[in-house]
């Protein structure tokens, strides 16, 4: 059994979007779900201009959840900018409301600005204050990419695990997964770095340190950390187990989705145990999620 930490699937109300939408249809999702025994998973809104033409309102989520709310779990999401641009906006009150409504963690976070920006820290505390999951996505730039800036040590990511201690951070894509390796740089943490697994991993140090960072195996990232070097990754899971969490990033029809492979093949080589494995597929989400 399986609970996917990440997908991307949006209800058209309105039939001339999806000559603009290049995103899974909820029925499209749960057929795929169901060809990969995933049993059900969460639904992350798209709200950030970075993201594409169309974008998703947490409504939009709680829609899709509404019509299936046995394989759906929703997220909410906002943009630190909204509400005139403040670096003082008090979000606390609508993470409250979409709390109340069913939502169980925010994101998926790509805002395009530096983690210690004003605007982002103060998001942040009131995630913090009321207790919702973030799921980000990195970026190296400003400009031509979407999600949270870092340079390729992850400082800031460090900064904030450290100044939101009790905000649970969940980590993805390739800038937090070439990290998995030592010998990420400053040329190719942005992309799929192939080959042995050097100590050293920035990723590893900080899951060690800090307990509040979690990943998530999901995309073409999280895969590619894993069986770039299949018997450290397979090692990886089984140490990681209590803070690692099975996930597709699904994001339109008949995408390949290597994770459930992966993790079969981990188990049968025997580097992770049944425990580990029970634990990334759905244990962990249950938990962190409060399911
Ligand atoms: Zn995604």
């Amino acid at each position: 059994m399986f609970i996917d930490i990440h997908t991307h699937a949006i209800l058209l109300h309105d039939p001339r979007q999806r000559r603009i939408s290049r995103w899974t249809a909820p029925d499209e999702l749960l057929q795929m779900w169901d060809d990969l025994g995933i049993a059900r998973g969460v639904v992350l809104p798209l709200v950030h201009h970075e993201i594409g033409a169309i974008l998703q309102t947490t409504e939009n989520v709680l829609d899709i959840y509404n019509l299936y709310p046995d394989r759906i779990i929703p997220f909410c999401n906002l943009d630190p900018r909204w509400q005139y641009n403040n670096p003082n906006n008090d979000f606390t009150p609508i993470l409250e409301h979409y709390k109340e409504l069913g939502c169980k963690g925010f994101g998926e976070f790509v805002a395009n600005l530096w983690w210690d920006d004003d605007r982002v820290l103060n998001l942040l505390s009131h995630l913090e204050k009321v207790g919702l999951p973030v799921l980000f996505h990195v970026a190296s730039k400003e400009r031509g990419q979407y999600g949270l800036i870092d340079d390729y040590r992850l400082t800031k990511l460090e900064f904030v695990l450290k100044t939101f201690p009790r905000l649970q951070f969940i980590a993805h894509s390739m800038g937090i997964w070439s990290n998995i390796s030592g010998d990420a740089n400053e040329e190719n943490w942005m992309g799929y770095p192939t080959g042995p697994v050097t100590p050293g991993g920035r990723l590893i140090e900080l899951l060690r340190t800090y307990d509040n960072l979690w990943g998530d195996i999901s995309a073409g990232s999280g895969n590619n950390a894993l069986v770039r070097d299949k018997e450290f990754g397979f090692r990886f899971l089984e140490e990681f187990q209590d803070r690692l969490l099975f996930g597709t990033d699904i994001c339109g029809f008949g995408q390949e989705v290597p994770q459930v492979d992966t993790m079969n093949e981990a188990l049968a080589s025997g580097l992770l145990s049944q425990e580990g494995y029970d634990k990334i597929a759905y244990k962990n989400a249950v938990g962190l999620l409060g399911l």
